[in-house]
């Protein structure tokens, strides 16, 4: 199925699922603005997807219709993210798929936080 990142968004998702809690997942951490967990089909020692509390389809979606309060607080957690898990000594990489050709599956708004080992040059 095709993402679209603008599209109305399905309050079914699994996200949304997950954070209604009538889906378990494996959580890292939370708080006002997000919560994080790991991937269930990890690409890396440590892959973590770190979503709003807010319903967004996607970041087309999230940087147009966020607060600036909201943007700020969503990506500060994410850096809080990255360094609850370890990762700052030797870095990470942050990737959010958006719409069609990006691959999205998932329609919430999620950033994906990969590291604890040299990663593969970027793939594009
Ligand atoms: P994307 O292609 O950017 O939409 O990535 C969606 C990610 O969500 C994939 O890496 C999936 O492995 C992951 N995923 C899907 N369902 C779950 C779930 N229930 N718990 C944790 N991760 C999930």
């Amino acid at each position: 199925m095709q993402i679209d990142g603008k599209a109305p968004y399905d309050s079914q998702n699994v996200f949304a699922r997950i954070l209604r809690g009538e889906v378990p997942c494996n959580k890292v951490f939370e708080n006002e603005w997000v919560m994080a967990f790991h991937d269930i089909a990890p690409k890396a020692p440590v892959h973590v997807l770190i979503i709003p509390r807010q319903a967004y389809v996607s970041f087309m979606d999230f940087h147009t219709k966020a607060s600036p309060d909201e943007i700020v607080g969503v990506m500060r957690s994410v850096g809080e993210v990255a360094r609850h898990m370890g990762l700052e000594k030797n870095g990470y990489r942050l990737i959010t798929n958006a719409g069609p050709d990006s691959g999205q599956e998932v329609p919430h708004f999620h950033i994906h936080l990969l590291g604890g080992k040299p990663l593969p040059l970027f793939p594009v």
